[in-house]
């Protein structure tokens, strides 16, 4: 813009020459003239190549911030996903652990898929960064992008990630409030037991391409500890840039986004170990019978198991 009105200044603004050009003699008169023509044309280059290459140099930086950045206020506080406040009625059917299962699984207390439908809140104040049907081992999955300020007065960025929802609520780019809806509970159309897998990201080039990070706290948090120690944060009116656009599309590597897409997508799927030995051991037990019944469909070969698969 600024560029424009340069533009605007330096061609329309009366040359000293044009108002100091004497009105006397016909042949001097016409001469001044041409030289005038000529020096208004060769002014209007200069300004349009000078222009010219300044926008060459700047589109691109220019077009890539606005698009990929939006205005969001830090996040008061956060709080469970389920269960509005502090999940009542909700229980973890299966926590956190590096290198296993990297959120947590949510299930209602009403046992069996009885909670299928139920809503789905947003952690904290975000932005929606992702809102698709991606199916595989996902399904339905909504990305909310926090920032907020640490105790330590530090601001920080966190993903959160609500998967196997069987509705979205949400659209890209909304802005949404700690308890808004997001979506509904599911289990991926049947794949797997009703419940909502959470999680929350240090590391915001994730996205849905899980594979390509490493499977650990240096990347994750544990959901409950995440939000347990921030239920309550300084905020203010002010807003900040907050990325939206930096993370690979889903099936991709970051690497991959300014290729042309000849490239195999690799495809990273919820993790789901059979067994007991990567379960937490401080899982409290619970009478409803999730393990059971995700085993049930593991062994019917429905749910996805074993590490994420690429293809
Ligand atoms: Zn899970």
């Amino acid at each position: 813009m600024s560029c424009l009105r340069t533009v605007f200044k330096l061609a329309f603004v009366p040359n000293s020459a044009t108002i100091a050009a004497p009105s006397g003699m016909p042949t001097s008169a016409s001469n001044s003239t041409a030289s005038l023509v000529r020096r208004h044309h060769a002014r209007w280059l200069a300004v349009l190549y000078a222009c010219g290459a300044a926008l060459l140099f700047l589109t691109p930086q220019a077009a890539a911030q606005s698009g990929s950045t939006m205005r969001v206020r830090l996040a008061d506080g956060f709080d469970f996903p389920v269960g509005k406040p502090d999940a009542d009625g909700f229980y973890k059917a299966r926590g956190y652990w590096p290198n296993g299962h990297l959120g947590e699984d949510w299930n209602g207390r009403g046992g069996g898929d009885s909670d299928l439908g139920v809503p789905i809140y947003a952690l904290g104040r975000g932005v929606v960064i992702f809102s698709q049907n991606i199916g595989v081992g996902w399904g339905n999955c909504i990305l909310v992008r926090h920032i907020f300020r640490e105790a330590d007065g530090k601001i920080a960025m966190v993903d959160s990630l609500y998967a196997h929802l069987h509705e979205r609520k949400a659209k890209l780019h909304d802005l949404v409030e700690k308890g808004q809806l997001v979506g509904t509970m599911g289990g991926n159309n049947g794949m797997y037991p009703v419940h909502l897998h959470l999680e929350v990201r240090k590391n915001l080039h994730i996205g849905m391409n899980r594979s390509q990070f490493a499977r650990d706290s240096s990347n994750y948090y544990s959901p409950t500890a995440f939000i347990n120690a921030r239920r309550v944060l300084s905020s203010s009116m002010q807003k900040y840039d907050v990325p939206v656009n930096n993370f690979a599309p889903y099936g991709r590597a970051l690497a991959d986004t300014n290729s042309d897409g000849a490239h195999t997508a690799s495809v990273d799927v919820p993790s789901f170990k059979s067994g007991g030995s990567g379960a937490p051991k401080d899982e409290p037990k619970q009478d409803d019978d999730f393990w059971s019944r995700l085993k049930a469909k593991m062994r019917g070969g429905q749910a996805t198991s074993g590490t994420d698969e690429k293809r």
